[in-house]
């Protein structure tokens, strides 16, 4: 199958900053490809390349067939791009900023409005309210149906649900669903672990490098080590107890509960373990095995990165 956005080598120094560091990825028709990593991991220097607002020291990218050296002018008109601030007229109203992004790209909203339809019916009770003045997640349904209404050939999300409430997160993600069942792919960055995992597939980004990149199960099922979970009152006492011991790569709080991950689980290990916290533990704890979800398998990886 041939990717419909494509990126080779590609390296971005500031100064001294190395911000991205030979990423290379490709992304096909139907898909929506995630990025995830902590602030300065490359993301948005990442964005700013594929749509051709920066131009990279080295390294290639095409957007259906489109080179953004070459044919920055078309790609420009034909993709969708959110960056990651609020890049609306705040002093237009909802209408005003629909109606100029479509005049601006020659389509008009009434040609597009089935691709914003679900989202824009959404919108509708403030059509007339200025965007400035509209809550975090009607602003970000409102920049998506911007970047929508000329009908893009790809559309590019820098975290376009940072700071939205938990309900709007939802919505938004069921919108990119359909958007991307109707043939346009997606590329999205996002602090949200829930969110990677509703991508197709996730690029785990760390100091400008992929670290992984693969479907969010495959990502989970290549999990390295076994993990237990400790329960308990207070969950410094079993990180202190522990910290040291040799079979343990990472050790870290998730939700009400202390997350251990080993590297080996022989039979003296784990009465190493046992023994530690049944001699240190100064209040009832339950200790269990328990299977990684997405935001383990990431964790492990930063915390590998920072070994
Ligand atoms: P992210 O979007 O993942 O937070 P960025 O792409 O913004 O990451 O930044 C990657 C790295 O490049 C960071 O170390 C950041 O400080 C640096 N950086 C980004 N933009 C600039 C700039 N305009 N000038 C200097 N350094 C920059």
């Amino acid at each position: 199958m041939q990717a419909f956005i494509s990126a080779q080598g590609l390296v971005k120094h500031y100064g001294n900053t190395l911000a991205l560091d030979n990423v290379s990825f490709e992304v096909y028709q139907n898909e929506i490809l995630g990025f995830i990593g902590p602030d300065g991991a490359g993301k948005s220097t990442l964005f700013e390349i594929l749509t051709t607002l920066l131009i990279p020291d080295a390294g290639e990218a095409s957007i259906n067939g489109m080179d953004i050296h070459k044919d920055y002018g078309k790609i420009r008109a034909s993709i969708g791009f959110m960056p990651g601030k609020f890049s609306l007229y705040q002093d237009l109203t909802v209408q005003e900023n629909l109606s100029f992004f479509a005049n601006i790209f020659g389509s008009s909203i009434e040609e597009n409005y089935h691709l914003i339809k679900g989202i824009y019916e959404l919108l509708k009770p403030f059509a007339n309210r200025k965007a400035g003045a509209l809550s975090g997640g009607m602003k970000q349904k409102l920049a998506l149906c911007c970047a929508l209404i000329h009908k893009p050939l790809a559309l590019f999300l820098d975290e376009p649900t940072t700071g939205v409430d938990a309900v709007s997160r939802t919505e938004f993600w069921d919108n990119l669903m359909q958007i991307r069942d109707s043939g346009i792919p997606i590329v999205v960055s996002t602090p949200y672990m829930d969110e990677a995992t509703r991508c197709d597939r996730v690029a785990m980004i760390h100091n400008g490098r992929i670290m992984k990149l693969d479907t969010p199960d495959n990502i989970i099922k290549g999990y390295d080590g076994k993990l237990l979970s400790i329960t308990c009152k207070d969950r410094q006492k079993p990180k202190a107890l522990l910290q040291n011991e040799a079979a343990i790569t990472s050790l870290y709080s998730f939700g009400d509960a202390l997350h251990i991950s080993l590297n080996n689980t022989d039979a003296s290990t784990l009465k190493l373990i046992s023994s530690k916290l049944e001699q240190g533990m100064d209040s009832p704890y339950q200790i269990k095995e328990v299977f990684p979800i997405f935001e383990d398998c990431f964790l492990q990886l930063m915390g590998q990165m920072k070994k």
